[in-house]
């Protein structure tokens, strides 16, 4: 769905569909040469992240190993509650495996910070971080994201995957959420 078939509900554009295109692309590329020679297991988290997790795969230019989890850390606000319950667990064993989890967002970096642990404490040889979006509160969480997509403001945003009461996550662009819809 385009900006013109969303009538009032966005109060403006946060990235378009053509600068998401563009950094998945350089953002593939620089995953390429990091983990030449290795293999690389990439897990999405649902369900924010299927539509970065959908192109980024696909920029890839090697062969990956992909997994899916989903947790929950939000209800159906608009503020991260900070408690991280897993709703779908990974499928298989991932001992000694080298993972780059791929999300949507880091808003408080809570639900990141908790998923990264958890992976580690499976015996992972690595766990790395994607993520499409990035808010100025991350900063303040102890948490590496060493791929970053966009740096945006704090504003509350749908689109390309990010839901409002799983609503908008059909959007092609990023874009903040008029107020109207929510308060
Ligand atoms: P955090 O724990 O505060 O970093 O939030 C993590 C999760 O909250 C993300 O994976 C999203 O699913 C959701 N989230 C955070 N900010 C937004 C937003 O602006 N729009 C929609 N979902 C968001
Ligand atoms: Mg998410």
């Amino acid at each position: 769905m385009d900006l013109a078939a969303t009538g009032s509900d966005i109060e403006r554009v946060v990235v378009t569909e053509e600068q998401i295109r563009t950094r998945l692309k350089e953002l593939a590329a620089q995953v390429e040469a990091d983990y030449e020679g290795r293999e690389l297991l990439v897990i999405g988290v649902l369900k924010g992240a299927v539509m970065t997790m959908a192109d980024f795969a696909r920029s890839l230019q090697r062969h990956i190993e992909t997994d899916w989890m989903a947790v929950s850390s939000y209800g159906s606000g608009t503020k991260s509650s900070g408690v991280v319950r897993i709703l779908k667990d990974l499928d298989r064993d991932i001992l000694g495996k080298e993972v780059l989890i791929v999300e949507d967002i880091v808003d408080s970096g809570l639900t990141l910070a908790w998923l990264k642990s958890n992976l580690e404490s499976r015996g992972t040889k690595s766990v790395e971080i994607l993520t499409m979006l990035r808010k100025p509160d991350a900063a303040k969480v102890d948490v590496d994201v060493k791929y970053v997509g966009f740096d945006i403001p704090s504003d509350f945003v749908v689109g390309y995957g990010l839901d409002y009461n799983e609503k908008y996550r059909n959007l092609d662009f990023i874009g903040v959420l008029a107020k109207h819809i929510y308060s």
